[in-house]
């Protein structure tokens, strides 16, 4: 975070405020650990924060300290709505445009309070007061852990804060395997260890508590996984019949787009999930190298994200949206076979 934006940032949080967190829409763990951490961070400094996420979130994340007093809009609009309106400052996290909260992007529009912005996804939007956007850092909850640094209380950082902290750091960058993790980031994770983060202890709680519907159903997703060595490419299908068989709940797909990127000369791995309540395929995308999903997905898909990560959507048919996509990559087979 740059100094006049500590600055700014020191200046709103001067008096005590009410303040509410908002993650993104299908918030995952970097959101929800941002948000969290943000939340004990500023109640801790006098403040009055509420975390109000757009929808529900995994089961796999409920352990963070903190949980049980996320609003979920969608389910307490009402409540929610209130607190939103009453707000003095807005934090929004993990996201880079209003468009990514759903719903709950017509209240937001709606408000006076400054927004803060912390975010690392490209090309983000103009409606903060405060924006701290930068996508070379790994992770929100890395960004986080520099705004409290930048306001000169790095050292009160709590085992609470700590965990959260070290949860979403962990998620974003494949447990620390990703290009984006940097030297930084290894040092910050080492410091929320010393300040009590249970490094351990935190992966087991988010990576192995699976279910068995839910590993049956990455069986499911890997035998229906196409590959197209022609386009270094490989997706998947899940239909919403195939969900319902595994007793599908949210989070269980997580990660089984990363499956294709594991063979030997992928670069494209997506994968195509139906979801018959919205009317809507979901897209996610991942690469390896410089082929860019997010420029993909937004240029096909409706969607965004980062370089080697971004998800997207489509209306039309699981057939239709399959079959579109193949469309597409006879023109990006270039930079595909790269
Ligand atoms: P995932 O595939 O895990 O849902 O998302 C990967 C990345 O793409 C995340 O950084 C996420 O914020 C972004 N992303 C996912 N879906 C969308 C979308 O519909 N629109 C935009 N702009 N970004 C998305
Ligand atoms: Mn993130």
């Amino acid at each position: 975070m740059n100094s006049a934006d500590a600055g700014a940032l020191k200046t709103l949080l001067s008096t005590p405020k009410k303040i509410a967190i908002v993650p993104h829409k299908n918030p995952d763990g970097d959101a929800i650990g941002a948000s969290l951490a943000l939340y004990h961070f500023l109640k801790m400094k006098g403040h009055s924060p509420a975390v109000i996420s757009p929808n529900d979130y995994p089961e796999f994340l409920k352990w963070m300290p903190g949980t049980e007093t996320v609003m979920i809009f969608d389910k307490q609009a009402e409540e929610a709505s209130e607190i939103l309106k009453t707000a003095e400052v807005v934090f929004t996290l993990d996201f880079n445009d209003l468009t990514r909260v759903g719903q709950m992007e017509e209240t937001l529009q709606q408000l006076q309070a400054p927004f803060v912005m912390i975010d690392h996804h490209q090309s983000p939007a103009d409606y903060a007061r405060i924006r701290y956007s930068d996508p070379r850092i790994s992770s929100t909850c890395e960004m986080v852990f520099h705004t409290i640094d930048a306001l000169g209380s790095k050292d009160d950082i709590t085992p609470q804060i700590a965990d959260c902290l070290y949860a979403g750091i962990l998620t974003d960058t494949g447990s620390f395997k990703y290009a984006s993790t940097s030297s930084l980031t290894h040092r910050v994770a080492a410091f929320l260890i010393d300040k009590g983060a249970r490094s351990s202890e935190i992966h087991r709680m988010i990576f192995d508590t699976n279910t068995p519907g839910r590993l049956h159903l990455l069986g499911c997703a890997l035998n229906n996984m196409v590959i197209l060595p022609e386009y270094s490419t490989a997706y998947i299908t899940l239909s919403q019949e195939e969900l319902d068989r595994h007793q599908f709940k949210k989070g269980d797909t997580e990660g089984f787009v990363n499956y294709g990127l594991t063979l030997a000369g992928i670069r494209l791995a997506v994968i195509f999930i139906e979801n018959k309540d919205e009317g809507i395929i979901k897209i996610s995308l991942r690469s390896e190298g410089d082929f860019s999903v997010n420029e993909f997905a937004r240029a096909y898909f409706n969607g965004g994200g980062h370089t080697n990560a971004a998800g997207g959507r489509s209306t039309q048919s699981m057939e239709e949206t399959v079959s579109y996509f193949r469309s597409l990559l006879p023109k990006h087979q270039k930079e595909l076979n790269k």
